[in-house]
Parts: C-alpha cells; structure tokens; sequence
C-alpha cells in the first residue's frame, strides 16, 4: 500500500497530465473549459487529496491527510474508530460520501456550538462574512458542483487504484456478507 506522500505524488502528475490536456483541448476548441469549472475541479481535486483522502479511516495513524488539518485533524479520530481501515471507507461510490457527510456533521456541530458561545453582534457579523444561502445558490445555479464533486471523486477514485481497490470492491464486500449470512440460515 502506498504511503499517503507517494498518493499525493501519483496525484499531483495525473493532474498536471490532465490539466495539460485540458489546456491543449481548449486550445483546438475541442473542448471549452470555463474559468469557473476549472477553477472549482481544482478545488474538489487539491481537498480530496490533501484533507480528505480514504486513509482517515485510520484513526491513530500518523495519516498525511489529517496533518493537514493542523490541530483540527484531532476530529477525524472518531471517523477513524467508526470505520475499520479499508473497509466501506475504501468503496468507490459510498466510502467517499461517507467523508462528505461526516465533515457535514462536523460542521453543523460546530456551527450550533457557534450559535451559544458567540455574543450576538459577533454571531451576526459572522453569518454576514459566510453568507451560506449565497454561496449555496451560486453553486447551484452556475452547475460548478459538477465538476467539483468530479474532481474530488476523481481523486479518490486514484487512491484507490492505488491501493488496489477494486470498483466492486464494496459490492464484493457486502456479497461476501449476504453469502455468510445465508449460510447460517441453512
Ligand atoms: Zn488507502
């Protein structure tokens, strides 16, 4: 299994190989790349490798991913403890959905703690700075979270060829459990 600095390596060339295709695709007109969509697949690509990769699951290991997060990479131990090392967190479709939501719920968290702790000015000025609603309605009436969820499952999707994960890896998975189970019932 490769470390998470040879993952970030394998990364950062299959974009720059992308990125150069993208420029000489756009250059012949074959493909129009807009500012936006590139800047947002870049986005969804550089989180899925650097903040998000599938080795959270991990949850006392030294994982690169969670030094990235600096002092904040403490929260990832519970995911790390919820989900066994290479298991439903290494699935193609559900295992990066699984990091989506509990980053979800870490903020929400953090967002109601927010909401008692902050005085009610500050609380204000904050919600003023973020301006969620905004941000939500620019994504999606622009159509950028397609390409932002294409980077960030594209990047995903190369760590696990690099581990060697199979597409059906969670189906094979699962079937192995349903065969078990239909086995005791015999
Ligand atoms: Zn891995």
């Amino acid at each position: 299994m490769p470390s998470g600095r040879v993952h970030n390596l394998i990364n950062i060339g299959v974009y720059a190989g992308l990125a150069g295709l993208a420029l000489y695709l756009h250059e012949t007109r074959a493909v129009v790349v807009s500012p936006a969509q590139a800047l947002t697949f870049t986005a969804g690509y550089a989180v899925g490798t650097f903040l998000l990769s599938p080795d959270l699951d991990l949850a006392e290991g030294n994982v690169d991913s969670k030094r990235h997060w600096g002092f904040l990479g403490a929260l990832w131990v519970p995911y790390g403890l919820m989900f066994s090392h290479r298991g439903l967190s290494h699935t193609w479709v559900i295992g990066p959905l699984t990091r989506l939501l509990y980053l979800s719920v870490m903020v929400a968290i953090v967002w109601g703690a927010l909401q008692f702790l902050l005085p009610h000015d500050a609380l204000l000025t904050l919600r003023r700075t973020l301006d969620l609603r905004s941000l939500g309605a620019y994504v999606w009436s622009t159509g950028v979270a397609v390409p932002l969820l294409a980077g960030y499952y594209l990047s995903q999707w190369l760590h696990l060829t690099a581990d060697g994960v199979r597409p059906d890896h969670g189906l094979r998975h699962g079937g192995r459990k349903l065969r078990g189970a239909a086995r005791r019932w015999r």
